[in-house]
Protein backbone atom coordinates (compact mmCIF):
# COMPACT_ATOMS: atom_id res chain seq x y z
CA UNK A 1 0.00 0.00 0.00
CA UNK A 2 1.36 3.13 -1.27
CA UNK A 3 1.13 7.01 0.66
CA UNK A 4 0.06 8.17 -2.54
CA UNK A 5 -1.53 6.83 -5.99
CA UNK A 6 0.70 9.89 -7.13
CA UNK A 7 3.66 11.45 -6.52
CA UNK A 8 4.11 15.17 -8.45
CA UNK A 9 7.72 16.76 -8.74
CA UNK A 10 7.19 20.47 -9.61
CA UNK A 11 3.93 22.61 -9.10
CA UNK A 12 4.53 24.06 -12.59
CA UNK A 13 1.94 24.43 -15.65
CA UNK A 14 2.55 20.78 -16.27
CA UNK A 15 2.90 19.31 -12.67
CA UNK A 16 -0.11 21.21 -10.98
CA UNK A 17 -2.24 21.09 -14.05
CA UNK A 18 -1.58 16.80 -13.80
CA UNK A 19 -1.93 16.74 -9.81
CA UNK A 20 -5.36 18.27 -10.30
CA UNK A 21 -7.17 15.74 -12.94
CA UNK A 22 -5.56 13.02 -11.36
CA UNK A 23 -7.22 13.83 -8.07
CA UNK A 24 -10.38 14.68 -9.70
CA UNK A 25 -10.75 11.20 -10.31
CA UNK A 26 -10.46 10.44 -6.83
CA UNK A 27 -6.88 9.42 -6.71
CA UNK A 28 -4.63 10.69 -3.82
CA UNK A 29 -2.25 12.79 -5.33
CA UNK A 30 0.61 14.51 -3.45
CA UNK A 31 2.94 17.69 -5.29
CA UNK A 32 6.07 19.14 -3.90
CA UNK A 33 8.04 22.23 -4.84
CA UNK A 34 10.82 23.78 -3.58
CA UNK A 35 10.04 27.52 -4.86
CA UNK A 36 7.00 28.75 -6.43
CA UNK A 37 3.60 27.79 -7.11
CA UNK A 38 2.69 28.06 -11.41
CA UNK A 39 6.61 27.29 -12.08
CA UNK A 40 8.15 29.32 -14.96
CA UNK A 41 5.37 30.38 -16.86
CA UNK A 42 3.71 32.37 -13.85
CA UNK A 43 6.92 33.65 -11.72
CA UNK A 44 9.64 34.10 -14.35
CA UNK A 45 8.53 33.70 -17.77
CA UNK A 46 5.28 34.32 -20.38
CA UNK A 47 2.89 36.19 -17.66
CA UNK A 48 5.33 38.38 -16.23
CA UNK A 49 7.05 39.05 -19.14
CA UNK A 50 4.01 39.62 -21.13
CA UNK A 51 3.52 41.98 -18.36
CA UNK A 52 6.75 44.20 -19.06
CA UNK A 53 6.15 43.39 -22.69
CA UNK A 54 2.75 45.59 -22.18
CA UNK A 55 4.41 48.33 -19.92
CA UNK A 56 7.29 48.80 -22.56
CA UNK A 57 5.26 48.89 -25.81
CA UNK A 58 3.44 52.14 -24.37
CA UNK A 59 6.86 53.94 -24.81
CA UNK A 60 5.51 53.09 -29.22
CA UNK A 61 2.07 53.49 -28.23
CA UNK A 62 3.11 57.34 -26.97
CA UNK A 63 5.14 58.38 -29.85
CA UNK A 64 2.46 56.80 -32.21
CA UNK A 65 -0.38 59.05 -30.64
CA UNK A 66 1.21 63.01 -31.76
CA UNK A 67 0.13 61.78 -35.26
CA UNK A 68 -3.53 61.01 -33.63
CA UNK A 69 -3.56 65.26 -32.20
CA UNK A 70 -2.16 63.94 -28.50
CA UNK A 71 0.70 65.92 -27.27
CA UNK A 72 2.27 63.89 -24.64
CA UNK A 73 5.80 65.63 -24.52
CA UNK A 74 4.24 68.70 -22.76
CA UNK A 75 2.40 66.36 -20.64
CA UNK A 76 5.83 64.92 -19.34
CA UNK A 77 5.58 61.38 -19.75
CA UNK A 78 8.40 59.45 -17.49
CA UNK A 79 8.54 55.91 -16.36
CA UNK A 80 9.38 54.07 -13.49
CA UNK A 81 10.89 50.73 -12.94
CA UNK A 82 9.53 49.98 -9.05
CA UNK A 83 5.62 50.52 -9.61
CA UNK A 84 6.00 48.17 -13.00
CA UNK A 85 8.24 45.61 -11.40
CA UNK A 86 6.27 45.69 -8.28
CA UNK A 87 2.96 45.83 -9.63
CA UNK A 88 3.86 42.58 -11.68
CA UNK A 89 5.40 40.93 -8.43
CA UNK A 90 1.82 41.69 -6.64
CA UNK A 91 0.03 40.09 -9.79
CA UNK A 92 2.16 36.86 -9.66
CA UNK A 93 1.90 36.65 -5.82
CA UNK A 94 -2.43 36.58 -6.81
CA UNK A 95 -1.54 33.91 -9.03
CA UNK A 96 0.65 31.91 -6.64
CA UNK A 97 -2.57 32.48 -4.39
CA UNK A 98 -4.88 30.77 -6.71
CA UNK A 99 -2.97 28.07 -8.31
CA UNK A 100 -2.44 26.85 -3.80
CA UNK A 101 -6.99 27.02 -3.92
CA UNK A 102 -6.14 24.92 -7.12
CA UNK A 103 -4.98 22.50 -5.26
CA UNK A 104 -6.13 22.54 -2.47
CA UNK A 105 -10.18 22.52 -3.64
CA UNK A 106 -8.69 19.32 -5.49
CA UNK A 107 -7.49 17.76 -2.91
CA UNK A 108 -3.90 17.70 -3.58
CA UNK A 109 -1.41 17.29 -1.06
CA UNK A 110 1.37 20.36 -1.49
CA UNK A 111 4.50 19.45 -0.02
CA UNK A 112 7.10 22.71 -0.01
CA UNK A 113 10.57 21.59 -0.34
CA UNK A 114 12.90 19.82 -2.66
CA UNK A 115 11.78 16.07 -3.71
CA UNK A 116 14.59 13.27 -4.46
CA UNK A 117 13.89 9.92 -5.22
CA UNK A 118 14.95 7.18 -3.05
CA UNK A 119 13.45 4.20 -5.35
CA UNK A 120 11.35 4.01 -7.85
CA UNK A 121 8.24 4.14 -5.60
CA UNK A 122 10.02 6.73 -2.51
CA UNK A 123 10.33 10.17 -2.83
CA UNK A 124 12.27 11.95 0.24
CA UNK A 125 11.53 15.49 0.89
CA UNK A 126 13.44 18.02 3.46
CA UNK A 127 14.03 14.04 5.21
CA UNK A 128 10.57 12.96 5.55
CA UNK A 129 9.64 9.90 3.03
CA UNK A 130 6.69 9.14 0.99
CA UNK A 131 5.19 6.21 -1.46
CA UNK A 132 3.96 6.39 -4.58
CA UNK A 133 2.13 3.73 -7.30
CA UNK A 134 3.22 6.20 -10.02
CA UNK A 135 6.10 9.03 -9.67
CA UNK A 136 5.82 12.26 -12.13
CA UNK A 137 8.59 14.43 -12.41
CA UNK A 138 8.03 18.20 -13.50
CA UNK A 139 10.70 20.25 -12.81
CA UNK A 140 10.96 22.50 -15.91
CA UNK A 141 13.95 23.74 -17.03
CA UNK A 142 16.76 26.63 -16.01
CA UNK A 143 18.73 28.69 -18.05
CA UNK A 144 22.63 27.42 -19.59
CA UNK A 145 25.06 30.08 -19.76
CA UNK A 146 28.32 28.89 -22.01
CA UNK A 147 31.60 28.91 -20.07
CA UNK A 148 33.10 33.28 -20.19
CA UNK A 149 35.17 35.27 -18.43
CA UNK A 150 33.74 36.51 -15.64
CA UNK A 151 30.32 34.70 -15.98
CA UNK A 152 29.88 35.44 -12.08
CA UNK A 153 28.44 38.85 -13.47
CA UNK A 154 26.05 37.34 -16.08
CA UNK A 155 22.46 37.53 -15.40
CA UNK A 156 19.74 35.56 -17.07
CA UNK A 157 16.13 36.36 -17.62
CA UNK A 158 15.48 34.36 -14.27
CA UNK A 159 17.01 37.39 -12.66
CA UNK A 160 15.36 40.27 -14.73
CA UNK A 161 11.86 40.24 -13.16
CA UNK A 162 13.74 41.78 -9.81
CA UNK A 163 16.19 44.04 -10.90
CA UNK A 164 16.44 46.51 -8.32
CA UNK A 165 17.61 49.46 -10.38
CA UNK A 166 16.84 49.71 -14.72
CA UNK A 167 20.15 49.90 -16.54
CA UNK A 168 20.71 52.85 -18.78
CA UNK A 169 22.47 50.19 -21.26
CA UNK A 170 22.04 46.48 -21.16
CA UNK A 171 23.67 43.70 -23.36
CA UNK A 172 22.00 40.87 -24.54
CA UNK A 173 23.16 37.31 -25.97
CA UNK A 174 21.54 34.91 -27.67
CA UNK A 175 18.86 34.83 -30.96
CA UNK A 176 16.11 32.93 -29.95
CA UNK A 177 12.55 34.20 -28.24
CA UNK A 178 13.92 35.19 -24.85
CA UNK A 179 16.51 37.33 -26.15
CA UNK A 180 14.58 39.05 -28.79
CA UNK A 181 11.87 39.49 -26.31
CA UNK A 182 13.82 41.14 -23.90
CA UNK A 183 15.39 43.48 -26.50
CA UNK A 184 12.17 44.67 -27.18
CA UNK A 185 11.46 45.22 -23.95
CA UNK A 186 14.24 46.74 -22.25
CA UNK A 187 14.85 49.19 -26.04
CA UNK A 188 11.17 50.12 -25.35
CA UNK A 189 11.30 51.42 -21.32
CA UNK A 190 14.31 53.29 -22.63
CA UNK A 191 17.45 51.22 -21.91
CA UNK A 192 20.21 50.96 -24.47
CA UNK A 193 20.37 47.67 -26.10
CA UNK A 194 22.44 45.64 -27.44
CA UNK A 195 21.73 42.16 -28.90
CA UNK A 196 24.70 40.01 -29.64
CA UNK A 197 23.94 37.18 -31.72
CA UNK A 198 26.46 34.76 -32.44
CA UNK A 199 24.64 33.68 -35.92
CA UNK A 200 23.70 35.41 -39.34
CA UNK A 201 19.87 35.46 -38.38
CA UNK A 202 18.07 35.55 -35.49
CA UNK A 203 15.24 33.27 -34.81
CA UNK A 204 16.62 30.47 -36.79
CA UNK A 205 13.78 28.14 -36.24
CA UNK A 206 11.57 30.23 -37.83
CA UNK A 207 10.47 31.24 -41.15
CA UNK A 208 13.97 32.73 -41.66
CA UNK A 209 11.82 35.49 -43.30
CA UNK A 210 10.47 36.70 -39.91
CA UNK A 211 13.67 37.03 -38.45
CA UNK A 212 15.02 38.93 -40.97
CA UNK A 213 12.40 40.96 -41.24
CA UNK A 214 12.41 41.81 -37.13
CA UNK A 215 16.43 41.63 -37.16
CA UNK A 216 15.38 44.83 -39.54
CA UNK A 217 12.78 46.86 -37.60
CA UNK A 218 14.77 45.87 -34.57
CA UNK A 219 17.27 47.69 -35.76
CA UNK A 220 15.51 50.94 -37.57
CA UNK A 221 13.72 51.17 -34.06
CA UNK A 222 17.36 51.78 -32.22
CA UNK A 223 18.03 48.46 -30.82
CA UNK A 224 22.45 47.76 -31.34
CA UNK A 225 22.52 44.71 -32.96
CA UNK A 226 26.30 42.55 -33.52
CA UNK A 227 25.70 39.62 -35.30
CA UNK A 228 28.63 37.04 -35.89
CA UNK A 229 29.76 38.39 -32.72
CA UNK A 230 30.29 36.73 -29.45
CA UNK A 231 31.26 37.62 -25.45
CA UNK A 232 35.26 37.14 -24.69
CA UNK A 233 34.76 38.66 -21.15
CA UNK A 234 32.81 40.34 -18.89
CA UNK A 235 34.39 42.56 -16.08
CA UNK A 236 32.67 44.37 -12.97
CA UNK A 237 33.96 47.98 -13.02
CA UNK A 238 33.87 50.73 -10.13
CA UNK A 239 30.13 51.30 -9.61
CA UNK A 240 28.98 47.79 -10.75
CA UNK A 241 29.44 48.73 -14.51
CA UNK A 242 29.70 45.53 -16.56
CA UNK A 243 32.88 46.06 -18.92
CA UNK A 244 31.81 43.53 -21.96
CA UNK A 245 34.16 42.51 -24.39
CA UNK A 246 33.47 41.33 -27.97
CA UNK A 247 35.43 38.85 -30.42
CA UNK A 248 35.25 41.19 -32.87
CA UNK A 249 37.26 44.07 -30.38
CA UNK A 250 34.35 45.86 -29.40
CA UNK A 251 33.67 46.89 -25.94
CA UNK A 252 30.54 47.88 -24.46
CA UNK A 253 29.84 49.31 -20.82
CA UNK A 254 26.61 48.00 -19.36
CA UNK A 255 24.68 47.78 -16.10
CA UNK A 256 23.80 44.28 -17.04
CA UNK A 257 24.60 41.64 -18.89
CA UNK A 258 21.76 39.42 -19.63
CA UNK A 259 22.34 35.74 -21.38
CA UNK A 260 19.39 33.77 -22.81
CA UNK A 261 21.25 30.75 -24.94
CA UNK A 262 18.70 28.14 -24.00
CA UNK A 263 17.82 26.57 -20.94
CA UNK A 264 18.18 22.95 -19.89
CA UNK A 265 16.06 20.68 -17.76
CA UNK A 266 16.38 20.89 -14.29
CA UNK A 267 16.83 16.92 -13.94
CA UNK A 268 20.07 16.25 -12.09
CA UNK A 269 20.01 16.03 -8.38
CA UNK A 270 16.87 14.15 -8.30
CA UNK A 271 18.27 10.74 -8.03
CA UNK A 272 17.20 9.82 -11.44
CA UNK A 273 20.94 8.31 -12.49
CA UNK A 274 20.72 6.35 -9.80
CA UNK A 275 17.77 4.84 -9.91
CA UNK A 276 18.59 3.72 -14.19
CA UNK A 277 16.45 6.21 -15.57
CA UNK A 278 17.44 7.38 -19.25
CA UNK A 279 18.48 10.58 -19.66
CA UNK A 280 19.68 12.60 -22.68
CA UNK A 281 23.19 14.42 -22.59
CA UNK A 282 21.70 17.74 -21.84
CA UNK A 283 19.08 16.32 -18.74
CA UNK A 284 16.36 15.35 -20.95
CA UNK A 285 13.92 12.64 -19.74
CA UNK A 286 13.51 9.87 -22.20
CA UNK A 287 9.84 9.09 -22.10
CA UNK A 288 7.61 6.79 -24.73
CA UNK A 289 4.29 8.34 -26.00
CA UNK A 290 2.66 8.12 -23.01
CA UNK A 291 5.16 10.12 -20.85
CA UNK A 292 6.64 6.73 -19.17
CA UNK A 293 10.49 7.07 -18.62
CA UNK A 294 12.94 4.05 -18.58
CA UNK A 295 12.00 2.96 -15.40
CA UNK A 296 8.06 1.54 -14.86
CA UNK A 297 6.37 3.99 -12.23
CA UNK A 298 8.30 6.90 -13.06
CA UNK A 299 7.07 9.64 -15.43
CA UNK A 300 7.80 12.97 -17.29
CA UNK A 301 5.94 15.82 -19.02
CA UNK A 302 6.44 19.34 -19.65
CA UNK A 303 9.41 21.45 -20.34
CA UNK A 304 12.46 18.14 -19.16
CA UNK A 305 11.04 15.65 -22.28
CA UNK A 306 12.56 17.23 -25.49
CA UNK A 307 9.39 18.46 -26.32
CA UNK A 308 8.50 22.25 -27.21
CA UNK A 309 8.93 23.81 -24.15
CA UNK A 310 5.79 26.02 -24.50
CA UNK A 311 3.35 26.15 -21.15
CA UNK A 312 0.23 25.20 -23.61
CA UNK A 313 2.15 22.06 -24.30
CA UNK A 314 3.16 21.39 -20.75
CA UNK A 315 -0.78 21.62 -20.19
CA UNK A 316 -1.97 19.60 -22.46
CA UNK A 317 0.66 16.77 -21.86
CA UNK A 318 -0.85 16.84 -17.98
CA UNK A 319 -3.86 16.29 -19.35
CA UNK A 320 -3.31 13.44 -22.12
CA UNK A 321 -1.37 11.76 -18.58
CA UNK A 322 -4.16 11.84 -16.38
CA UNK A 323 -6.69 10.75 -19.30
CA UNK A 324 -4.36 7.40 -19.98
CA UNK A 325 -2.96 6.58 -16.54
CA UNK A 326 -6.11 7.70 -14.36
CA UNK A 327 -8.92 7.52 -16.61
CA UNK A 328 -8.10 4.43 -18.58
CA UNK A 329 -8.46 6.61 -21.91
CA UNK A 330 -4.63 6.16 -23.65
CA UNK A 331 -4.39 9.45 -25.21
CA UNK A 332 -1.26 10.53 -27.58
CA UNK A 333 -0.24 13.59 -27.79
CA UNK A 334 -0.36 15.38 -31.84
CA UNK A 335 2.51 17.67 -31.96
CA UNK A 336 1.76 18.96 -35.56
CA UNK A 337 0.87 22.35 -36.54
CA UNK A 338 1.40 23.84 -32.89
CA UNK A 339 1.19 27.60 -32.84
CA UNK A 340 3.83 29.79 -31.41
CA UNK A 341 4.12 33.28 -30.65
CA UNK A 342 7.16 35.25 -29.65
CA UNK A 343 5.86 38.53 -27.77
CA UNK A 344 8.92 40.55 -30.50
CA UNK A 345 7.86 44.17 -31.07
CA UNK A 346 6.65 44.04 -33.72
CA UNK A 347 5.02 40.24 -32.16
CA UNK A 348 6.25 37.06 -34.34
CA UNK A 349 3.37 34.20 -34.65
CA UNK A 350 3.49 31.18 -36.33
CA UNK A 351 1.90 27.72 -37.13
CA UNK A 352 2.91 25.04 -39.30
CA UNK A 353 5.96 24.68 -41.76
CA UNK A 354 8.21 27.25 -42.76
CA UNK A 355 8.98 27.74 -46.57
CA UNK A 356 12.60 26.17 -45.80
CA UNK A 357 10.76 22.89 -44.33
CA UNK A 358 7.92 22.68 -46.51
CA UNK A 359 10.51 22.38 -49.25
CA UNK A 360 12.50 19.39 -48.56
CA UNK A 361 9.05 18.13 -47.52
CA UNK A 362 6.69 18.27 -50.68
CA UNK A 363 7.27 18.32 -54.23
CA UNK A 364 5.78 21.80 -55.19
CA UNK A 365 4.93 24.14 -53.19
CA UNK A 366 3.35 27.99 -53.70
CA UNK A 367 4.40 30.89 -51.50
CA UNK A 368 1.88 33.61 -50.76
CA UNK A 369 3.23 36.90 -49.26
CA UNK A 370 2.25 40.30 -47.88
CA UNK A 371 3.86 43.31 -46.52
CA UNK A 372 2.43 46.72 -45.69
CA UNK A 373 2.10 49.04 -43.45
CA UNK A 374 -0.83 48.77 -40.82
CA UNK A 375 -3.60 51.31 -41.29
CA UNK A 376 -2.52 52.52 -37.70
CA UNK A 377 0.57 53.61 -38.55
CA UNK A 378 -1.11 55.77 -41.54
CA UNK A 379 -1.31 58.66 -39.38
CA UNK A 380 1.41 57.71 -36.15
CA UNK A 381 4.35 58.08 -38.54
CA UNK A 382 5.60 54.89 -37.44
CA UNK A 383 7.48 53.10 -40.20
CA UNK A 384 6.70 49.09 -38.76
CA UNK A 385 5.65 47.04 -41.69
CA UNK A 386 3.42 44.34 -41.34
CA UNK A 387 4.56 41.13 -43.03
CA UNK A 388 2.76 37.84 -43.53
CA UNK A 389 3.45 34.25 -45.38
CA UNK A 390 1.12 31.24 -46.55
CA UNK A 391 3.05 28.52 -47.35
CA UNK A 392 0.37 25.64 -49.31
CA UNK A 393 1.10 22.60 -51.25
CA UNK A 394 0.15 22.68 -54.47
CA UNK A 395 -0.92 19.41 -55.18
CA UNK A 396 -3.63 19.17 -52.53
CA UNK A 397 -3.88 22.64 -51.88
CA UNK A 398 -3.48 22.34 -48.58
CA UNK A 399 -1.98 25.07 -46.33
CA UNK A 400 1.34 23.96 -44.98
CA UNK A 401 2.50 27.07 -43.14
CA UNK A 402 0.95 30.93 -42.03
CA UNK A 403 3.44 33.21 -40.00
CA UNK A 404 3.11 36.92 -38.83
CA UNK A 405 5.08 39.68 -37.77
CA UNK A 406 3.29 42.04 -36.31
CA UNK A 407 0.80 43.93 -33.98
CA UNK A 408 -1.37 41.32 -32.02
CA UNK A 409 0.39 38.35 -34.06
CA UNK A 410 -0.39 35.48 -31.61
CA UNK A 411 -4.06 36.76 -31.69
CA UNK A 412 -4.49 36.32 -35.32
CA UNK A 413 -2.50 33.22 -35.70
CA UNK A 414 -4.24 31.49 -32.69
CA UNK A 415 -7.69 31.62 -35.11
CA UNK A 416 -5.88 30.55 -38.17
CA UNK A 417 -4.04 27.25 -36.37
CA UNK A 418 -7.78 26.25 -35.55
CA UNK A 419 -8.38 26.32 -39.39
CA UNK A 420 -5.52 24.83 -39.98
CA UNK A 421 -5.38 21.99 -37.23
CA UNK A 422 -8.84 21.26 -40.01
CA UNK A 423 -7.20 21.09 -42.87
CA UNK A 424 -7.81 24.07 -44.57
CA UNK A 425 -7.02 24.57 -47.97
CA UNK A 426 -5.53 27.92 -49.74
CA UNK A 427 -9.55 28.03 -51.61
CA UNK A 428 -11.45 27.71 -48.28
CA UNK A 429 -8.74 30.32 -46.98
CA UNK A 430 -10.36 32.62 -50.19
CA UNK A 431 -13.18 31.97 -50.24
CA UNK A 432 -13.44 33.25 -46.56
CA UNK A 433 -14.56 37.29 -46.00
CA UNK A 434 -12.55 39.21 -44.52
CA UNK A 435 -12.95 41.84 -42.03
CA UNK A 436 -12.26 45.25 -42.83
CA UNK A 437 -10.32 47.03 -42.16
CA UNK A 438 -8.22 44.47 -40.38
CA UNK A 439 -4.59 43.52 -40.82
CA UNK A 440 -5.92 39.78 -40.42
CA UNK A 441 -8.11 40.27 -43.64
CA UNK A 442 -4.76 40.21 -45.42
CA UNK A 443 -4.61 36.41 -45.15
CA UNK A 444 -7.83 35.81 -46.70
CA UNK A 445 -7.13 38.02 -50.02
CA UNK A 446 -3.58 37.18 -50.88
CA UNK A 447 -4.68 36.11 -54.13
CA UNK A 448 -1.30 36.21 -56.53
CA UNK A 449 1.69 33.75 -56.05
CA UNK A 450 5.04 35.23 -54.92
CA UNK A 451 6.69 32.20 -55.47
P1 LIG B 1 16.28 29.39 -27.56
O1 LIG B 1 16.66 27.99 -27.72
O2 LIG B 1 15.01 29.87 -28.14
O3 LIG B 1 17.46 30.32 -28.07
C1 LIG B 1 18.76 30.18 -27.59
C2 LIG B 1 19.64 31.16 -28.35
O4 LIG B 1 20.92 31.20 -27.75
C3 LIG B 1 19.84 30.76 -29.81
O5 LIG B 1 19.78 31.91 -30.60
C4 LIG B 1 21.23 30.15 -29.81
O6 LIG B 1 21.94 30.36 -31.00
C5 LIG B 1 21.92 30.97 -28.73
N1 LIG B 1 23.01 30.23 -28.11
C6 LIG B 1 23.00 28.97 -27.62
N2 LIG B 1 24.21 28.64 -27.12
C7 LIG B 1 25.00 29.73 -27.29
C8 LIG B 1 26.35 30.00 -26.99
N3 LIG B 1 27.13 29.10 -26.40
N4 LIG B 1 26.85 31.21 -27.32
C9 LIG B 1 26.08 32.13 -27.93
N5 LIG B 1 24.77 31.92 -28.24
C10 LIG B 1 24.24 30.73 -27.92
O7 LIG B 1 16.31 29.61 -25.97
P2 LIG B 1 15.75 30.75 -25.05
O8 LIG B 1 16.66 30.76 -23.88
O9 LIG B 1 15.51 32.01 -25.79
O10 LIG B 1 14.33 30.16 -24.63
C11 LIG B 1 14.21 28.84 -24.11
C12 LIG B 1 12.88 28.27 -24.50
O11 LIG B 1 11.85 28.84 -23.72
C13 LIG B 1 12.45 28.54 -25.94
O12 LIG B 1 13.03 27.66 -26.86
C14 LIG B 1 10.96 28.40 -25.85
O13 LIG B 1 10.62 27.04 -25.97
C15 LIG B 1 10.65 28.89 -24.46
N6 LIG B 1 10.13 30.28 -24.49
C16 LIG B 1 8.95 30.54 -25.11
C17 LIG B 1 8.45 31.82 -25.17
C18 LIG B 1 7.16 32.09 -25.87
O14 LIG B 1 6.39 31.16 -26.07
N7 LIG B 1 6.88 33.33 -26.27
C19 LIG B 1 9.17 32.94 -24.59
C20 LIG B 1 10.41 32.56 -23.99
C21 LIG B 1 10.86 31.29 -23.95
P3 LIG B 1 21.67 29.52 -32.32
O15 LIG B 1 20.43 30.07 -32.90
O16 LIG B 1 22.88 29.81 -33.15
O17 LIG B 1 21.59 28.09 -31.89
Amino acid sequence: MFDFDLFVIGAGSGGVRASRMAAATGAKVAVAESRFLGGTCVNIGCVPKKLFYYGSHYSHDFKDSKGYGWDVDSNGISFDWPTLRDNKTNEVKRLNGIYQSLLDSAGVELIHGRATLLDMHTVEVDGNKFTANKILIATGCGPVTPDVLGKEFIISSDDVFYLQNLPETIVIVGGGYIAVEFAGIFHGLGVETHLIYRGTNILKVFDLALGEKLLEQMKNSGIHVHLETNVVSVAEQQGGQRLVEMDNGIKIIAGQLMYATGRDPLTRDLGLEDLGVELRPNGEIVVDEYFKSSVDSIYALGDIIGTPALTPIALAQGMAFVDTHFKKKPRVLDYANIATAVFSQPNIATVGLSEELAKHRYPKIAIFESEFKHLRHTLSGSDERTYMKLVVDETSDKVLGIHMLGAEAGEIIQGLAAAMKAGITKEQLDSTIGIHPTAAEEFVTMREKAR
